[in-house]
Order: structure tokens, then C-alpha cells, then sequence
């Protein structure tokens, strides 16, 4: 497919919330960051589970646990595809980023971690990836290095390889801000913490919907990633994993499924990735997750980014002639992401007014307060884009915002 074959008409139709309407406007739909809305093949996926094989998965012998197990485990492998992981071992099912690193603190600090480690993190981050490094801290005694940013932005090199020592255990650093919208040189980063014997985890919440993303290639070690703001369901997501790391890592959490014989004398653990996810996991949710990764798939995400590319460009020129427009975030490298401040209106006034006219942004610290101290700032306004976003909408939202700073 090539991108004159992108329609956009057609991508629409795949998800009817888009058509709905909102205060009697179209609605406007860019909160992606925060989710992005379901296409009717994921939606699909779920019924037809429920209605056509729901069971129990791992444990039965009949027909309907089989076949459920079956769905389960060809996502887990649609997963290892989608992001070219060595193997199915390598993919750990979470309720979403945030449980898969908290997953990694719990486990790799277990066994990796003691008192006067470092592990190392950048002011950008999210919260979910600062709170569980915090915990640690707080836990086990280790202490969190931050890697400052510029003003535009973007990580400092410079610092980030002066953080390195003898106690640096891990960086845990996000591909992609979902505040700023920098494309961090992950690549680079990843290559200077293995030149210090360091492995790197990857909070990818902002990057898998929007980059191709090749583990092996870029040799992360641990990488986070959440379904719902893949048009996947919510409440699945990912820690993919070296083997060789989660070989060595603790379970997580006890119960059914993550382990192998129980006694009360003595208990073994099941093999990877089981040993991950003790109870029931959410395999109605894998299927749609995986529906939802060969839907994106069939674009290509060559087109998709592409396509997220045109509208962020066009959205950041038409944004800046706005008199008294701030953009947060000016990173040379930057996703479909764009945060921004209208002189002194406040970012919550500013969102509330947006709504009212149709238009769905976030507005305020994006769970990433660090972040918003270092730019001096309370909050922003943060419009973020997907693949079924248009030039119109980007129109619609540069004409609100200006309609709204006329009004202040
Ligand atoms: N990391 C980043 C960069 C995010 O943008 C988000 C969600 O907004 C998360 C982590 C947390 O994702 P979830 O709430 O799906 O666990």
C-alpha cells in the first residue's frame, strides 16, 4: 500500500465513535496520548470470544479451553511479531505500561538491586516511570540519577553519559515523551548503557502506536508498552524482556498459573513467560489486542507515521501563527504529540472552552510533574494525533484556539 492508498474515509468508518457528536459539534477527537478509540475489528474480537469460546485458558481439556488457549497464546506470538522479540518467552502480558514497570522495579530490584545502586531516568519521564524507581528508593535504599533535559526539550547527551558509574544498574529512560513529543535517541542511549555493562528499559507507551519498533534491533532490554493506546482494549499490556534477564528475575506475583507444583513445604515456578502472570490473565483482551495490531499491521506503520508526521507538521505550523502561542517541546526528532500554552490562559480554562467546541484535548501535568517544574510550568494543553485524524480536525483545533484566546 502505498500512502495514496491511505484513506482516510475508509480508516473512519472502521470506527464509529468518530462520528458522534459532542455539545451538537463533531466531535474532535485528539487525546490519543491518553487513549485511542477502537476499531470495530477489535471491538468484533471481544463478542465473538465471549459469544463463540470463552473459557478458561491453560487448564482445561476440553474443546472450548483449548481453542481459548490457542487465541491466547497466537497473540502472545502476533505480540513477538509486532515487535520482532527473539521469542514468545521474551513477551510478559500486563494490565498495561504502568503494571509492566512496576513488574520490572519489583522483580529486577528483587534480584538486581541493593542499598547505594543507581538506576538512571530522565526528567521527562512519566510518573509510572519515576513512582516505582521511587518505591525502590524508599524499599531497598538505591538512589534515582536524573539525565537533565534541554530547553527545546531533548535529553542532554552529555550529562546522560556522565551519570554512569560503578553502581549504575539500569536506565529506564521513555522512546517517546508523551508531553514534549521528542523521539529520544534511544538507539544511542541503549548502545552507551551496554559500553557500560547497563541494561536499558524502554517505556514505549508513546512509541508503539506511532514507530516501528524492532527490539532486537534496537537492543533494548526491557521494553513497556500498553494495548489502549494501540486501538487495542484496555487493561493489556506488555513488559517484553531479554530472556536471558527474566530467567534470572523473581516472580512477580503468587497464585495460579505462574507456577509449576505447590507444596507447603516447597513450591516451583512455572517456566517464562508464565511465571509472570499468576491468575486468570485477560485473554478476551490478548485477542482483541492482537486484532487490533494486525489492523494497524495492514496499514503498515511506515504509512501511519507518515501520515501522523503531515498532520503534526501542519498542526505546529497553523498553531504557531496564533498570537501569544507557547510550544512546549521543540525536539528536532518529535511524534504526533504537541503540548502548548496560550499566553496566560490557564491550560484547564483553555481544554474546558476547546470541549465545548467539539474538540477533545488533555490539559494539565500529563502525569509528568517533574517534567512540568523543569519547563516552569503548571500544565499545558496537549493535542495528540492518530491514524484516523485529519487536516480538517487540525483546522477545527487551530480555529478553536484562537477563537478561545480571542475571548481572554
Ligand atoms: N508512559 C507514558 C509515556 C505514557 O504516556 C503513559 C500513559 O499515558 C504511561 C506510561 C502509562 O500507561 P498506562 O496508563 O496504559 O499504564
Amino acid at each position: 500500500m502505498n500512502n495514496r492508498m491511505y484513506s482516510i474515509e475508509h480508516i473512519r468508518a472502521d470506527f464509529p465513535i468518530l462520528d458522534r457528536q459532542v455539545y451538537g459539534k463533531p466531535l474532535v477527537y485528539l487525546d490519543n496520548g491518553a487513549t485511542t478509540q477502537k476499531p470495530r475489528t477489535v471491538v468484533d474480537a471481544i463478542t465473538e470470544e465471549y459469544y463463540s469460546v470463552n473459557a478458561n485458558v491453560h487448564r482445561g481439556v476440553h474443546f472450548l479451553s483449548q481453542e481459548a488457549t490457542r487465541l491466547h497464546e497466537a497473540s502472545r506470538e502476533r505480540v513477538r511479531t509486532f515487535i520482532n522479540a527473539a521469542s514468545t518467552n521474551e513477551i510478559i502480558f500486563t494490565r498495561g505500561t504502568t503494571e509492566a514497570i512496576n513488574l520490572l522495579a519489583s522483580s529486577f530490584g528483587e534480584a538486581f538491586l541493593h542499598e547505594g545502586d543507581e538506576v538512571i531516568v530522565s526528567t521527562m519521564e512519566h510518573h509510572s516511570n519515576i513512582v516505582p524507581w521511587q518505591l525502590l528508593e524508599a524499599r531497598k535504599g538505591i538512589k534515582l540519577r536524573v539525565i537533565p533535559i534541554t530547553d527545546r526539550g531533548e535529553i542532554c547527551m552529555d550529562e546522560y553519559v556522565k551519570l554512569f558509574n560503578e553502581h549504575t544498574r539500569l536506565v529506564s529512560v521513555m522512546h517517546v515523551s508523551n508531553v514534549l513529543g521528542t523521539v529520544n535517541p534511544i538507539r544511542e542511549m541503549i548502545r552507551i548503557a551496554h559500553e557500560h555493562d547497563v541494561p536499558f528499559a524502554v517505556d514505549g507507551a508513546q512509541s508503539i502506536p506511532h514507530i516501528a519498533v524492532d527490539v532486537q534491533d534496537l537492543d533494548a532490554d526491557f521494553y513497556a508498552f500498553s494495548a489502549h493506546k494501540v486501538y487495542g482494549p484496555t487493561g493489556i499490556g506488555v513488559l517484553y524482556g531479554k530472556e536471558h534477564w527474566l530467567d534470572r528475575m523473581p516472580p512477580y506475583q503468587g497464585g495460579g498459573e505462574m507456577i509449576q507444583t505447590v507444596s507447603f513445604e516447597r513450591t516451583t515456578f512455572n517456566e517464562l513467560p508464565f511465571k509472570f502472570e499468576a491468575g486468570t490473565p485477560d485473554y478476551i483482551g490478548t485477542t482483541a489486542f492482537a486484532r487490533a495490531l494486525d489492523y494497524v499491521s495492514a496499514l503498515g506503520m511506515e504509512h501511519i507515521a507518515a501520515h501522523e508526521k503531515a498532520l503534526t507538521d501542519y498542526a505546529l505550523q497553523r498553531l504557531r501563527e496564533i498570537p501569544a502561542m507557547r510550544i512546549i517541546g521543540e525536539a528536532e526528532e518529535r511524534g504526533a504529540v504537541i503540548s502548548f500554552n496560550v499566553g496566560n490562559i490557564h491550560p484547564s480554562d483553555l481544554g474546558t472552552l476547546l470541549d465545548r467546541l467539539g474538540i477533545a484535548v488533555r490539559t494539565g501535568h500529563h502525569c509528568a510533574q517533574p517534567l512540568m517544574h523543569r519547563m516552569g510550568i503548571p500544565g499545558t494543553v496537549r493535542a495528540s494525533f492518530a491514524l484516523y485524524n485529519t487536516m480538517e480536525e487540525v483546522d477545527a483545533l487551530v480555529a478553536a484556539v484562537d477563537r478561545v484566546r480571542k475571548m481572554f
